[in-house]
């Protein structure tokens, strides 16, 4: 039987093509890999599973791209928040460089894909942009280039003016740009990798929450509400919203993470002649403050951008007026626009902003914490997590496992977790010491 999902409105679900929903899970189900989630990390591990002929499951508690994946502001971005290229490395010697190199070549990946199966995803690989916010920051974002250079990436530094001509403003002071970058409808990226999974024999159940997993004899045995299912391999793919839908599912997990509201809004399309000067090359932009700046255009012309604001009380209203303003100030042709739609999702953090790859048995795996940076990087990710269940020696992968670390009192950092951005904000202000 076929029913709706109720979901949170937002610009993607305005444009994205539609997706009839796909029957829930019922009765008696045996599959080989079976995906716990059924966003970018767990349909590109779909797809991956069954390019290399393996019968695969994907039970998604609500409805394809529910999570992060349908409400993200879709920028393809082959570059981790504060986890450096040198820094993998040091951490895990060979298995942290193939990390890099996952990273490096994420947004490639990313965009292969869309067009090897013609995703109708309004993808646009005009690359990257982090312009920085102060002179100081341009060192930064000149170490950072050299660090992806020397990794073999062609990561490039602007100057000033190489950056006012990208912006359109003379606002920020030069920066990094990743021509591999861009940005897609991301609800429409996740409804085109599960019809692209679905096309390899991939079978995906919406509104089938899996209520409890476990090692059972030689394989996994999951539960939903109306579906016993055993699987040989398992992969988690919950990320922020672990525990959200069925509370108390892999709980270590779930608590390694806190889950931090991102909030997101469209404007107005632009008319052609404001659209030209503001810019005009149409990348993706996120600059190198922590109480970060962000935008691009979607195919109708709007800037979709976003923010966070500290404090409980009227937070859309804040922070619809914040985005407006901080566009106005970049921008003053543009004056204050208009926000039409304001939607809000999870991101998952952690303490140091490395995402992190946890094996849950023979056969089974998960990654978690994202840290802001996980349209591209998700996606990699579901693919190497699908080779790991397949037959690839997962120590010749990018796979840096780690045991989970829950956060002890995490129900009270996640209360706490906005007030951190008034940390963010005065270290905005101060310059980096290199
Ligand atoms: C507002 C926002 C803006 C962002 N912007 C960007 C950006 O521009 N660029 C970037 O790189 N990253 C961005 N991110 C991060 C990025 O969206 C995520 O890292 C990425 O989408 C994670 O994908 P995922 O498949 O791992 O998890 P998700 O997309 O969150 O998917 C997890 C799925 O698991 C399902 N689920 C949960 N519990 C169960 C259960 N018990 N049974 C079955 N299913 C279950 C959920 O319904 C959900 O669909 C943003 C995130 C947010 C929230």
């Amino acid at each position: 039987m076929t029913t709706s999902v109720s979901f949170p409105p937002s610009i993607w679900t305005d444009t994205a093509p539609p997706r009839a929903v796909a029957p829930a899970a019922t009765g008696v189900i045996e599959t080989d890999v079976a995906i716990i989630g059924a966003g970018f990390t767990g349909l590109s591990a779909a797809i991956e599973a069954a390019r290399r002929g393996h019968t695969v499951t994907v039970f998604e508690g609500k409805a394809v791209g529910w999570g992060a994946s349908g409400r993200n502001n879709g920028q393809v971005i082959p570059v981790l928040t504060s986890a450096e290229p040198d820094v993998w490395v040091q951490r895990y010697g060979e298995t942290g460089k193939r990390v890099v190199d996952l990273i490096g070549n994420s947004a490639s990946i990313l965009f292969d894909l869309v067009r090897e199966f013609d995703m109708e995803a309004e993808a646009e690989q005009t690359g990257w942009f982090q312009p920085a916010h102060s002179p100081g920051r341009v060192a930064l974002s000149q170490r950072r280039v050299e660090a992806w250079q020397r990794h073999g990436f062609p990561a490039e530094l602007l100057d000033a003016g190489q950056a006012a001509d990208l912006l359109g403003t003379e606002f920020w002071h030069g920066g990094m740009f990743n021509p591999t970058g861009g940005h897609i409808n991301p609800l429409g990226l996740a409804r085109g990798m599960a019809k692209a999974a679905e096309g390899l024999g991939v079978t995906i159940h919406e509104n089938s929450p899996v209520q409890s997993f476990e090692r059972k004899g030689a394989g996994w045995a999951l539960r939903t509400g109306d579906a016993t299912i055993t699987a040989r391999a398992l992969i988690l793919a919950t990320n922020a919203y672990t525990g959200e839908l069925v509370p108390g599912l892999a709980p270590r997990l779930a608590k390694s993470l806190i889950p931090v509201t991102s909030w997101q809004m469209a404007t107005e399309p632009l008319g052609d002649n404001l659209r030209k000067t503001i810019l005009p090359g149409r990348q993706a932009v996120s600059d190198t403050r922590g109480d970060l700046r962000f935008f691009r255009y979607d195919a109708r012309n709007r800037l979709i951008t976003g923010g966070a604001v500290v404090g409980p009380h009227n937070v859309a209203q804040r922070v619809k007026r914040k985005a407006a303003g901080n566009l106005a100030e970049a921008f003053p042709t543009l004056g204050t626009p208009e926000m039409t739609h304001v939607w809000s999702g999870y991101v998952g953090m952690n303490w140091d902003r490395f995402p992190r790859v946890h094996q849950l048995g023979p056969d089974g795996w998960a990654w978690m914490a994202c840290n802001g940076r996980g349209v591209a990087f998700g996606t990699a990710m579901g693919r190497e997590l699908a080779r790991a269940v397949t037959g690839m020696d997962p120590r010749e992968l990018a796979l840096p496992v780690t045991e989970p670390k829950p956060f002890p009192v995490q129900g009270l950092l996640r209360r706490v977790a906005p007030t951190y951005l008034a940390w963010l904000k005065r270290q905005d202000l101060r310059e980096p010491k290199l």
